[in-house]
């Protein structure tokens, strides 16, 4: 299938899901994940009308933005780990950082974004599955942060991003969506421009979009199987 087909096929099926929950068709905004795809497949997708992308790989990720210059309105996000020394490329490059979960990662990008740029967008991960391997912040520290973060004038808090442990029943898989649309509403109270819950994969798409997502990354349902499964 191509990858046109493949996008008109999750559009569909995220504004199917959205009116089955009562939301607007446009509540909820495709990422397309595009970690080791080749600029060729970019540019098919961006053909076929797509402006976001999420990269998870420093080096690889800036190589894109930079080969994709010419093209006007794409909205690049950094969706990896973000080690401290490699935060002033994602400064100077990314439009968005989702995975922000420490004080000094969000220091360095405010003092590392250039100054003709707009406040970058950022987005805390939180360890909603309470996995000891996976990145993110426990949920009773997100006001801590996001307080912190507030106070920064380069960064622009937009919400919140989780990865939830893989669960194949859908009423499992809303338990941790259900908590972190809690935590969203929690967010939204205390901070103004708070509009971004980033869950939702190719395969808990449907239950993320009924607790509130509004933003799904989709990787191998657009562009296929990577070779290298990244993290
Ligand atoms: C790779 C990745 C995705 C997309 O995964 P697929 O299984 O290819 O759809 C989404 N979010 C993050 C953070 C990822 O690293």
């Amino acid at each position: 299938m191509s990858i046109s087909h493949n996008l008109s096929h999750i559009q569909q099926h995220i504004q199917q899901q959205c009116l089955a929950c009562k939301r607007p068709e446009n509540a909820v905004k495709l990422l397309a994940v595009s970690k080791t795809k080749p600029i060729s497949a970019l540019r098919e997708a961006i053909a076929a009308g797509q402006r976001a992308f999420g990269e998870n790989y420093v080096q690889e990720g800036v190589e894109k933005v930079q080969q994709l210059a010419d093209v006007e309105g794409l909205e690049w996000h950094f969706i990896g780990h973000l080690q401290s020394n490699k935060t002033r490329v994602v400064a100077e490059h990314f439009d968005w950082v989702q995975t922000l979960d420490r004080l000094k990662i969000a220091e360095r990008l405010n003092e590392q974004r250039p100054a003709n740029l707009a406040p970058l967008n950022v987005l805390i991960q939180i360890n909603i599955s309470d996995e000891t391997s996976k990145s993110g912040i426990a949920p009773s520290e997100m006001l801590g942060l996001a307080r912190q973060i507030a106070a920064l004038p380069k960064l622009k808090l937009r919400g919140l991003m989780a990865i939830p442990k893989p669960e194949s029943d859908p009423e499992q898989q809303k338990i941790a969506l259900r908590a972190m649309q809690s935590l969203f509403l929690t967010l939204q109270a205390e901070f103004d421009g708070v509009d971004t819950l980033s869950m939702g994969m190719s395969d808990d798409m449907s239950a993320a979009i009924a607790c509130g997502s509004t933003m799904v990354r989709i990787g191998t349902a657009i562009f296929g199987a990577r070779e290298s499964q990244g993290a």
